[in-house]
This record gives structure tokens, C-alpha cells and sequence, in this order.
């Protein structure tokens, strides 16, 4: 398996085997042949979600969906948590249509927790909170368990970016009470990007009948009367669907708790790695992720150490949004072992022996 040595934090490698699945000759997503694929991935995908929601395949990025969520569950209030530059737009979707938006911010590197959402919920009037689960401009993962813990107490709907953690770490959409939970499939899913699931509650539904507006294209019952049907309003991406199969079949064979547990190494030995380098670890390491790292230069400037790392053969990613002079990023979402990692630091040091 030729590996290029992508440490990226989406589009990630992927999978030659998932990547084969891609060059299936096309048929219309009309007839039976789609039909047979939308049943085949729903039911893996609802497997691995830990849910009986609906989901629903949308042809768009995520951010598509997150603009969706709120159209469909959000009338006039809402309560964003934030603690990075996603936080910040999912807060922006929300006013950019309209929608009164309550920010509990967090300073970047911290997470967002139960006992301010809970203060912030008593007195407010919001219909739903915003949360995103793994930060990837600052590599903080949000304590969910608990954040979902608190939602529970009160009457609002949950929406639930995991975009760069679903299938980098477990989460139980349905031991969670997640009312909206999307995510692309770039990221920890190691699919090309393109396709976007969402699963939706009955309760989101539901709140959803009582918004006008909600527009045609990112409407949760076009697609609910579509998904009945095992079929989408509109042309899905079909060769992400083969890839998506493919990739579940390739996690079921590892073993989902197998995959959340390599994750989860492999981003420590990255800390561990960097901080022997010499570096910082940016987020508070409590709640640091296990998809992604971002790493604190310690006043070294980023692009002289990404640059000969480019060169070398190595991929990172720069830092995200305001702290991307200060920061550079290690992804190991998807297919990463402890073996891939050793390599990247090896040369890391390399490279930081070279410019010091
Ligand atoms: C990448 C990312 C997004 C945006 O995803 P697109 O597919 O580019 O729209 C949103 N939220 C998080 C946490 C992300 O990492």
C-alpha cells in the first residue's frame, strides 16, 4: 500500500481500496441500482452512528448541512458554543439568516463546558443549542457526554457538528439525544469529499413543519420524503456512496473500538512527540483531540517549518483563522498508525535541527 504521507486535517488519504470503489461506471439515481446503494449505506451508516433517526445524504460540504440544521430547527433563538473559528460559523450561519444568535465563548484552546451552558440555558429563551464537538482550528474535542447531559434538562434542540470526529472517536447520536448530527466524509471518514450525512431526530422534524422558509434545497422533509422513497431530492454523489460503503465495511473489519483506541495513540504519541521538540501543545491538553493536534511553534514561524517538511515529502496543515501564524496542525484522521506518526516526527526533528 503506497502511502503518501498526508497529515492533513481534511481531504485526508484515502484508502486505495475505498478510492477503487470510486470508478463504478454511473446509472441514474432513478432506478433500481441507486436504490440498492442509498439502502446499503443507510443501514451501515445508522449502524455506526448508534441511531434510529432518520439520516439523510446531502450533495454539499458540510457547511451546507450546518446552514440546514439551523434553518429547519431555529425560528428565532438560538445559543451557539464556541471555542474556535467553527464555533464562530456555525454562529455566523445562524445570523447570517436571521436568527438571534447567543454566543457562549470560550477563549480558543479551552472548551466549552456543561456548567456554563447551563448557566447560559436557565435564562434564555433559545429554541436550540449549537455545538461543535471537535474543534478543528484549535484541536480541543468538547466534552459532549457532559454538554449533552446538560441539553437534556431543558426543552431546546440539539445540533451537533462532528465533522472532523465521527469515525475518529464513538458517538452515540442516540445515547446522546443529538436532535441534528452531520458530518462530511473528508475527514476522519477517509472518503473524498462531496457527500454530507446528517441524521435527524423526530423532534427536529417536527419543529422543522412549524418554520416557513426553510427553503428547497436544504429542506429536512424534501429529503425525509425522498428518503422514504431510498432515494435523494437531488442527484447524489454516487461514487462518494460506493467510497462511504467501502470505508464502513473497512471500519467494521478493524473494529470500531479498535479505530477510536488508534486514534486516540497515535494523537499522543504527537503530542508526546512535539513537546520533545520543543514545542507547545496549543489546546488545553485535557480535552485535547484525538483526530488532530495543533501545535504551538513557540514563537518559530510555521511556514519555515512546513515548507521543508513539504519538501521532504511530509503534508501538514497550516493553523486555522487567527492563530495560524502561531500554530501548524497534525492530522491523523482516518487510516494513521503509530508507524506513519514515528516517521513524521523523525523528520520533523530533522527539519527543526536544520532551522534552529
Ligand atoms: C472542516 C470542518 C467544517 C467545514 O466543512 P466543509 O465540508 O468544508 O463545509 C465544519 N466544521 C468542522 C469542525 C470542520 O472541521
Amino acid at each position: 500500500m503506497d502511502k503518501p504521507k498526508l497529515f492533513t486535517v481534511g481531504p485526508v488519504w484515502v484508502h486505495p481500496d475505498v478510492l477503487k470503489e470510486m470508478s463504478h461506471q454511473m446509472f441514474s439515481h432513478r432506478g433500481k441500482d441507486y436504490m440498492d446503494l442509498h439502502i446499503e449505506v443507510i443501514k451501515k451508516l445508522k449502524k455506526f452512528m448508534q441511531t434510529g433517526d432518520d439520516i439523510y445524504l446531502s450533495t454539499s460540504s458540510s457547511t451546507g448541512i450546518m446552514e440546514a440544521s439551523v434553518r429547519n430547527c431555529v425560528e428565532k433563538n438560538v445559543l451557539n458554543l464556541i471555542c474556535g473559528a467553527f464555533g464562530t460559523r456555525f454562529s455566523e450561519v445562524c445570523t447570517s439568516n436571521g436568527r438571534i444568535a447567543k454566543k457562549v465563548e470560550v477563549p480558543w484552546g479551552k472548551a466549552n463546558t456543561a456548567e456554563k451552558l447551563d448557566e447560559a440555558l436557565a435564562k434564555s429563551d433559545a429554541e436550540a443549542v449549537t455545538v461543535v464537538h471537535n474543534e478543528t482550528s484549535t484541536g480541543v474535542m468538547n466534552p459532549l457526554k457532559e454538554i449533552a447531559s446538560v441539553v437534556k434538562k431543558y426543552d431546546v434542540l440539539f445540533l451537533v457538528d462532528v465533522v472532523s470526529s465521527m469515525g475518529g472517536t464513538e458517538i452515540d447520536v442516540d445515547g446522546l439525544g443529538i436532535d441534528v448530527c452531520f458530518f462530511g466524509t473528508q475527514k476522519c471518514m477517509g472518503v473524498p469529499p462531496g457527500l454530507t450525512v446528517v441524521s435527524v431526530s423526530e423532534k427536529a422534524l417536527e419543529k422543522a413543519k412549524e418554520i416557513k422558509d426553510r427553503g428547497y434545497y436544504f429542506d429536512f422533509w424534501v429529503m425525509k420524503k425522498y428518503s422514504e422513497k431510498n432515494n435523494t431530492p437531488v442527484t447524489p454523489p454516487i461514487p462518494q456512496m460506493f467510497a462511504l460503503s467501502k470505508a464502513l465495511d473497512l471500519m467494521f473489519e478493524e473494529g470500531l473500538d479498535n479505530r477510536f483506541k488508534r486514534h486516540k495513540k497515535v494523537a499522543e504519541r504527537v503530542r508526546e512527540g512535539i513537546k520533545d521538540l520543543g514545542f507547545g501543545v496549543f489546546p488545553d491538553e485535557k480535552y485535547a483531540s484525538p483526530t488532530l493536534t495543533c501545535i504551538d511553534t513557540k514563537g518559530v514561524d510555521p511556514k519555515s517549518i512546513l515548507q521543508p517538511m513539504k519538501e521532504k515529502g511530509f503534508t501538514l496543515a497550516s493553523g486555522y483563522g487567527k492563530i495560524k501564524d502561531q500554530t501548524f496542525r497534525i492530522g491523523n484522521m482516518g487510516w494513521i498508525t503509530l508507524e506513519d506518526v514515528n516517521e513524521l516526527l523523525e523528520n520533523l526533528e530533522d527539519v527543526m535541527k536544520r532551522i534552529q
